[in-house]
């Protein structure tokens, strides 16, 4: 029987959580949200994500499931199906994956077998954890080689990488990277691996609003497979989809049901829907290019100020700071400038001398501050903020005046403020 408290709101039944969740709305609005990774999807998104979309078992896909009632399952299921194929462009697409590692543990089993080679980008140059790390499924799984950036450039070297692929054979070359701050070159990937017989898995996981709004080069032409998150340039749930050529059509689905999960999370399935329609959007292509444009203002901002980016700037939505020549390191950064409201990741910078708890450098991202509408103005400022903090750690005055000039900034760009 319903009980009379199963109709009530979160923040009578259970208070504690509720306070929790007006924290984070709170921190939210008052702080500079510099983590790349990171967006502000719209209420529409979180409305759909929080929904009653929740409660159904879909196992299966749309008109092919082992449960009854799920018509309405179907309905958005197919509508985020073909918004994400109107979006990329692409042949077929599964919108279950429930993040962005399972999808691409799904897009290697759909192409290779447990002890096959695959290639990827290094941990520490920028790659990602599922691209073949050893604490990960990839590299427990797969024999991995990786690829580096060039020493001096800090660039993929697409020579060397067809010199390694010869010798190694892989059977899935991976491109794709979480602190790569300049353009990847999808069209020359597909030339390695069509020189060496292997398949080519993009992962675009930061860059795909870049990539969706036309502003960062498509690897849907050229990959066998491509997966990406939906939650960071993209703006939609925390969430990810797989896109293919038709003929891994079958691999892919069965990979990711019943291979890797059950029932599908149809909530997060309706808010990828929402937010596909948001991409498709002429708004979305302005957002993109604004976030291109801020973070180029900041690349120019920061050298004024001193300081050395990696791989000489950025084309993309993230920069990532060299601050040795600041005598800092990206720990005791991230951790004064938290102090001070800005929140930004420590990341390692290629061939970095500290270990990866320290780090030498920190990863600063713009969608999120974008999404609130700030624009080349405001990146001024904000440098000028790291700055003072970064020059001053220890000196709490500053580090004070600073936090108040970063609430400021934040009041005049409310973010959520019907919430
Ligand atoms: C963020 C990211 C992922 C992981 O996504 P999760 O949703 O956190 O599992 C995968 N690949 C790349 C390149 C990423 O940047």
């Amino acid at each position: 029987m319903l009980d009379n408290k199963h109709e009530i709101g979160i923040k009578e039944l259970d208070p504690e959580v509720y306070e929790a969740i007006q924290g984070e709305l709170a921190r939210e609005r008052n702080n500079l949200e510099l983590i790349a990774s990171e967006n502000f999807p719209s209420l529409a998104v979180l409305e759909a994500q929080g929904s009653l979309m929740q409660n159904k078992y879909a196992e299966g896909y749309p008109h092919r499931r082992y449960y009854g009632g799920c018509e309405f399952m179907d309905d958005v299921e197919e509508l985020a199906i073909s918004r994400a194929k109107e979006l990329f462009g692409a042949e077929h697409v599964n919108v279950q994956p429930l993040s962005g590692v399972p999808a691409n543990m799904a897009a290697y089993f759909a192409l290779a077998n447990f002890g096959d080679t695959i290639m990827g980008l290094a941990l520490p140059h920028g790659g990602h954890l599922s691209h073949g790390h050893g604490v990960s499924f990839s590299g427990k799984w797969f024999k991995v080689v990786h690829y580096q950036v060039d020493p001096k450039t800090e660039l993929i070297d697409y020579d060397v990488l067809l010199k390694l692929a010869r010798e190694e054979h892989p059977k899935i070359i991976v491109a794709g990277a979480s602190a790569y701050p300049r353009i990847i070159h999808f069209d020359k990937f597909k030339e390695i691996c069509d020189d060496v017989g292997a398949y080519l898995v993009t992962d675009i996981a930061h860059i795909a609003g870049l990539v969706a709004a036309g502003v960062h080069p498509s690897p849907v032409p050229y990959a066998d497979i491509v997966t990406t998150t939906t939650h960071k340039t993209l703006r939609g749930p925390r969430s990810a989809i797989i896109m293919c050529k038709e003929k891994w059509a079958k691999d892919v689905n069965k990979w990711v049901f019943p291979g890797i999960h059950g029932g599908p999370h149809m909530h997060t399935i309706a808010a990828k829907a929402v937010c596909f329609k948001e991409a498709l959007q002429p708004e979305f292509k302005e957002y993109q290019k604004q976030v291109l444009l801020n973070a180029k203002t900041m690349e120019l901002e920061l050298n004024r100020l001193g300081y050395r980016l990696v791989a000489g700037g950025t084309d993309t939505h993230l920069l990532l700071v060299d601050l040795r020549n600041k005598n800092i390191t990206g720990k005791d950064a991230e951790e004064t400038l938290g102090e001070a409201g800005i929140t930004v990741n420590r990341n390692t910078i290629p061939y970095d001398p500290q270990s990866p708890f320290i780090t030498s450098g920190m990863r600063i991202g713009v969608p999120a501050v974008t999404t609130r509408g700030m624009r080349e103005s405001e990146m001024k400022i904000i440098c000028e903020l790291i700055n003072k903090v970064l020059m001053n750690p220890k000196d709490k005055k500053i580090v004070d005046k600073v936090s108040k000039d970063v609430k400021e900034l934040c009041r005049a760009f409310p973010i959520y403020a019907s919430l």
